[in-house]
């Protein structure tokens, strides 16, 4: 099928792009990787009447460096970029493994981190990662900015904060304190497929090899990726052994409510979440490889 007719603008500023947005809010449709709109179009479940084209706007994409050592992400980033950019893969190494994991390498060019956070597939990669990473939205629109952390940004399946004039802009990515570890495992029917349940895990650790904190974050056995705190606090002030991790995969299991779809059962879902907290885990604390997927 191909989409219905509709105007096409490509503004060459975001000030452009949000006036015509504004202009137009109950209409328009913004276009940014197209991976995920176009289908959409070509299956006629949206049709609006213009689609704002954000690829020309320069000021929407590239990775910075802030002075504090955040990572500041324009929203037209692509995946690939972050994938293979190396200043990510030494500050934020948690991107630079679970963004190989985002469909096929022809998909990852075209596709967009802001593109995949406003569409908010539960089962994707990005939003889980934004919540693991405590990120920070930044969303403009003709009245000016707002910031909303990642956690409220996906608010269930398809469904963000943004307003319905609102752009997103960029994404900020906090410094991550020295010896940080991270996992991140995922289970997908076939490779380049949405995850039927991921994981993605930070552990800060003292000198002592003490747990200081942990942030578990299951994705794609809810609405949205959760933050499974209960997991995280049963770690809280031991040495990271298998015993540890075996009980926090448990509780994390315990409190994660899952769904059922035609991919997989509830029951089987949580099954997932238990064995892949385990892995992710087991993972972050040098238990097993790295990099068990690898970039493509
Ligand atoms: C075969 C296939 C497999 C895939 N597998 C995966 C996978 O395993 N994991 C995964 O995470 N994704 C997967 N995807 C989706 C892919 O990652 C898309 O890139 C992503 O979901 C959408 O990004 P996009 O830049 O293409 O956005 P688009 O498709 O252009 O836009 C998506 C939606 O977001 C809105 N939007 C875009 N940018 C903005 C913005 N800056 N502000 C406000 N609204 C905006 C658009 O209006 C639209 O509603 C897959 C896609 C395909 C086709």
């Amino acid at each position: 099928m191909k989409p219905p007719a509709f105007e096409y603008a490509a503004p060459a500023t975001l000030e452009e792009a949000l006036a015509l947005f504004e202009a137009n809010s109950d209409s328009a449709k913004l276009l940014a990787g197209g991976q995920s709109l176009v289908p959409v179009l070509n299956l006629r479940l949206a049709s609006p009447s213009l689609l704002i084209d954000l690829n020309r706007i320069p000021a929407l994409s590239g990775i910075s460096r802030a002075e504090d050592g955040s990572l500041v992400v324009g929203a037209m980033t692509r995946h690939r970029a972050l994938e293979l950019s190396k200043p990510v893969q030494e500050t934020h190494p948690l991107i630079h493994a679970a963004t190989a994991y985002i469909a096929h390498v022809q998909i990852r060019n075209r596709g967009t981190i802001g593109g995949s956070l406003c569409h908010a597939d539960p089962a994707a990669e990005w939003p889980a990662i934004c919540v693991a990473c405590e990120a920070e939205m930044t969303l403009a629109s003709a009245a000016g900015t707002r910031t909303v952390a990642a956690e409220d940004f996906s608010l269930g399946v398809y469904t963000t904060a943004l307003a319905e004039n609102e752009i997103l802009a960029s994404i900020r990515f906090p410094a991550w304190p020295a010896g940080r570890r991270w996992g991140f495992q995922e289970l997908s029917r076939r490779h380049g497929d949405f995850a039927i349940v991921g994981v993605a895990c930070l552990l800060d650790m003292d000198g002592q090899e003490r747990c200081t904190g942990a942030r578990i974050v299951v994705f794609g056995a809810g609405d949205r990726p959760a933050v499974v705190a209960e997991a995280g606090l049963s770690l809280a002030g031991k040495t990271i052994g298998q015993g540890a991790i075996s009980e926090a995969a448990r509780i994390a299991a315990a409190h994660i409510e899952t769904r059922s779809d035609h991919h997989a059962s509830a029951e089987y879902r949580s099954e997932l979440v238990e064995v892949l907290v385990r892995r992710a885990l087991s993972q972050a604390a040098g238990m097993m490889a790295k990099d068990t997927k690898g970039t493509k």
